[in-house]
């Protein structure tokens, strides 16, 4: 047996012996851990869950060992989230800090910053938000306001964030502040990381059109940040910045495999809500087509995503990764149009009683899947990144006015 043979073995038998029955279904928002300094564990398999994988190093299996990781391989990582997704093992903790922060600062913090914050992510220990956006800067991201003074031993950080995800129940935010105004745009602009809990950092709730939200406004008042939070140079937190959106992109366009949503998949859906004719094929012709569309397109998406893993593995670079999180967030819209459509009726549940739960969770991920295209950058934009650096394409010469 080969190494990876071995390991595939040895990985099946840890999770077999591990995994509380209960982890091993799909994911449910409400038992989901999420990290945090008072993290709390909505049941008892869960908080046991979470605490095998992180003293296996398998809250973040790729890290290196002593930032809390397992220091597996590409590989190994990958035959760990096969065997995973084999038993249905729920993802046993949840933050931004280990998708996107984490991996920039793998990059580009200093050694100091990466033993201080990253055993912290790996043992859920800190929440991270992302504070990126701000109300006139959204696509147009280099516009950004916020500002950040050197003070000698200190940055004073004045302005405000906005969309900041679960900004509430967050310990600690990535943000990019303004350090040049007088630089071109991408040019003063640094990357900082702040204690949600320092003196003169605010939110305001921002409620949705559903009365729910998880955003809220982050303002910051002459808050002191301590010069070791700066990340990589002064004046360079784009190339931070950037390192940090590819992460967040990769994470949208797999997005789907644990979040919460109905049981059923398309396939499953239109046998028990559309039913078969006589012909032995899907009542409805015009369903039959998407259905079989969106099969081909999620089974082309898979096999792309294996191609990235592959490139990587063997060290090359192709314009794949740049194309992925535009087309995984529009197939998955498609896919939750689809569902919505083969429900018919049934999908129109919203908390309605008479609506089993996976015709509840409908609705609800169709609803979500909108965000999809818009956070980590709008489709448009990524439409405008694919054309001018996958294909080269020369820029539209402007309308005159
Ligand atoms: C679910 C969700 C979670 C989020 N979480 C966070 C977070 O935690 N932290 C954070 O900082 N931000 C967060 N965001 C904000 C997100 O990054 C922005 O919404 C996104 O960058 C778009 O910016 P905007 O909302 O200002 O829209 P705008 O930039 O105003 O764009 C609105 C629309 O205009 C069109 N458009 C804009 N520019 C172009 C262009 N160049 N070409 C063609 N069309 C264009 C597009 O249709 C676009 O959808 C989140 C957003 C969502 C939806």
């Amino acid at each position: 047996m080969d190494a990876l043979a071995t390991f595939r073995q040895e990985t099946r038998d840890w999770l077999e012996a591990n995994c509380p029955a209960s982890q091993r279904q799909p994911a449910v928002r409400e038992e989901q851990v999420w990290a945090g300094k008072n993290k709390s564990f909505p049941t008892e398999d869960g908080k046991l869950w979470f605490e095998r994988c992180r003293d296996k190093g398998y809250t973040v299996p790729e890290w290196p060992t002593e930032y809390g990781g397992a220091g597996l391989s590409d590989a190994q990582c990958k035959v760990l989230r096969e065997e995973m997704k084999a038993i249905r093992a729920r993802t046993p903790l949840l933050d931004i800090g280990i998708w996107m922060l984490g991996p920039a600062l793998i990059e580009y913090g200093s050694e100091a910053q990466k033993a201080e914050h990253l055993p912290k992510i790996t043992a859920g220990n800190i929440r991270w938000c992302q504070g990126y956006s701000e109300p006139g800067a959204g696509s147009d991201l280099a516009s950004l306001q916020t500002k950040a003074e050197d003070k000698g031993d200190h940055f004073l950080v004045n302005g405000t964030k906005i969309w900041t995800t679960n900004g509430d129940k967050s310990d600690w935010i990535f943000c990019l502040v303004r350090t040049d105004p007088a630089a071109r745009k991408q040019e003063g602009i640094s990357f900082l990381l702040i204690d949600m809990e320092s003196e003169g950092v605010s939110v305001t709730p921002i409620e949705l059109i559903s009365g729910e939200s998880e955003f809220v406004q982050t303002f910051f008042d002459n808050v002191k940040v301590p010069k070791e939070n700066l990340v990589g140079e002064l004046n360079t937190g784009w190339s931070v910045a950037k390192a940090l959106l590819k992460h967040e992109r990769k994470l949208m366009s797999e997005i789907g495999g644990d979040t919460p949503g109905p049981t059923f998949g398309p396939v499953q859906a239109a046998l028990e809500y559309v039913g078969k004719g006589e012909d032995g094929k899907l009542k409805d012709r015009a369903l039959r087509d998407q259905l079989v569309q969106h099969e081909m397109n999620f089974r082309a998406l898979g096999l792309a995503h294996f191609r990235t893993f592959e490139e990587r593995m063997t060290g090359q670079t192709s314009n794949l990764p740049l194309i992925m999180k535009y087309c995984g967030t529009e197939e998955q819209k498609r896919k939750e149009e689809l569902l919505m459509a083969l429900l018919g009726s049934q999908s129109l549940g919203w908390k309605d009683t008479q609506f089993s739960s996976d015709e509840l969770l409908t609705p609800q991920g169709w609803a979500f899947s909108k965000a999809l295209s818009i956070a980590g950058g709008c489709s448009e934009v990524q439409l405008d990144i694919i054309a001018k650096r996958a294909l080269n394409m020369p820029e539209l010469p402007r309308a005159s006015a």
